[in-house]
């Protein structure tokens, strides 16, 4: 059956993603599974000299080897990931392809010298899955205020948003 495969790539920090599979199962309708591909190599994608990880090199580890059957791919992972242009993402997609990444890395409040929030953390995350998938959609970003689809260059910006789709963009996703 296609569905949506979510898999985990740990360095240091390991999560349980159950409450991501639970989420994106409800707003994409579709069967959500966490799915271990052991053929990730996060040091294979790692840049000494930005002493970070390159998040489109990310994309095509999990486009390389994957379910026959999925739908979608999200890659999730707690290093700090790039694009070359860029200083950080919180994540990547293929805009109307079939995968997309996440990082946690600067969803913790601990990276910002604050003290851990789970919670906050947890809506940071399925935020940034939400809006990646959204893009792997077609969904390019939206001004409509708090739709989960505007853009966020930092953390302020995911937690003055929803988690949720505008009605114009839920109705893209939903035809
Ligand atoms: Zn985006
Ligand atoms: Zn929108």
């Amino acid at each position: 059956m296609p569905s949506i495969y979510i898999v985990p790539a740990w360095h240091i920090e390991k999560y349980s993603l159950e409450f991501l599979k639970v989420r994106i199962e409800e707003v994409f309708r579709k069967k959500t599974i966490i799915y271990e591909d052991k053929k990730i190599n996060l040091e294979a994608i790692y840049s000494p000299s930005r002493k970070q990880y390159n998040s489109s090199q990310f994309l095509i580890q999990l486009l390389n080897n994957h379910p026959k059957d999925a739908f979608r791919i999200l890659g999730v992972t707690d290093v700090d990931l790039f694009i070359p242009i860029l200083t950080f993402v919180f994540g990547e997609a293929q805009l109307n392809g079939l995968a997309g990444v996440v990082s946690v890395h600067r969803l913790n409040n601990k990276f910002y010298g604050l003290p851990e929030n789970e919670e906050l953390l947890r809506k940071r995350l399925i935020k940034e899955a939400i809006h990646e998938l959204g893009h792997t959609y077609g969904l390019v970003h939206c001004t409509t205020p708090g739709c989960v689809m505007n853009s966020s260059t930092y953390v302020e910006d995911i937690d003055r948003k929803s988690e949720f789709f505008c009605s114009s963009c839920i109705s893209f996703i939903r035809r």
